[in-house]
């Protein structure tokens, strides 16, 4: 049986006194498309940011297509990558999209795109450039490609960044709320794409307040409530038939 594309088990992670995750656990099959819903500073961003180590669990595993993350304890006691190699090879497979962009200012639209695919891949430039036009085109930007970021629109800089995770061929990928940082008209654009992907099968972990979208788009939601999965299912049972009563709350404050 072919393993899932992302799994994880047990997930704890403190900041100080503060408990933030308090062992979650997740599976993502491969074509899945998990929503993560929640109140503000129920722990979601922190789930996605342990999931490819920007920030280090304090225990629980890690495994990305089969293969567990070797983790060891670091000096707070926090759990660290124990190989290198492994956690690049953990981040190219598991793409991470940010609510502010993070492209590289200093750098062209394409040369945003083909730098991790040349450096971490060693894709031949001629090759990253290619692939890279492709995606442009994908998100709808192929005209933007000697743009530096500043000069485009907030969904022009989404959609770029979405196009520099697909550069690096990611098994998953993680949107942290996409599009909370853009203006209202701009929203529905960086949507479309993403639902692009995952017309085309692709497995994403998405948080997002877009509750309409989530319900449409989603193989499966999760609700998070102060670091602990609270709810799980499928958008029918999550959004309407839902058995815990902070869920009911938080999903009719969100209509
Ligand atoms: P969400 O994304 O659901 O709004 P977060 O994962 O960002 O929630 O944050 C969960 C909790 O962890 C919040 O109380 C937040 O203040 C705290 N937190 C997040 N990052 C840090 C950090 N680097 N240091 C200390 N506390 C943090
Ligand atoms: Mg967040």
């Amino acid at each position: 049986m072919t393993p899932p594309a992302l799994e994880v088990r047990n997930l704890h992670k403190r900041f100080g006194d503060l408990e933030v995750l308090k062992g979650v656990d997740l599976v993502a099959h491969d074509g899945a498309v998990i929503s993560i819903l929640g109140s503000s500073g129920s722990g979601k961003s922190t789930l996605l940011r342990c999931i490819n180590l920007l920030e280090n669990p304090n225990e629980g595993q890690i495994i990305v297509a089969g293969e567990e993350m070797k983790l060891k304890p670091g000096r707070d006691g926090a759990l660290v990558s124990a190989d290198n190699k492994q956690i690049n090879r953990l981040r190219a497979r598991v793409g991470f999209v940010f609510q502010s962009f993070n492209l590289w200012p200093h750098m062209s639209i394409l040369d945003n795109i083909i730098e991790a695919p040349r450096r971490v891949l060693g894709q031949p430039k001629a090759d990253a450039i290619a692939a890279a036009e492709l995606f442009l085109e994908k998100v709808g930007i192929a005209d933007k490609r000697h743009s530096f970021p500043a000069q485009l629109s907030g969904g022009q800089q989404q959609r770029a960044a979405i196009a520099r995770t697909l550069a690096m061929q990611p098994r998953v990928i993680l949107f942290d709320e996409p599009t909370s940082a853009l203006d209202p008209e701009m929203v529905q654009e960086v949507l479309s794409v993403i639902r692009a992907l995952a017309d085309e099968g692709r497995t994403m972990l998405l948080v997002t307040h877009e509750m309409g979208f989530a319900r449409q788009v989603s193989s499966e939601v999760v609700f998070l409530h102060k670091g602990q999965v609270e709810e799980i299912g499928t958008p029918e049972q999550v959004f309407e038939h839902s058995k815990s009563e902070r869920c009911r709350q938080f999903m009719s404050s969100h209509k």
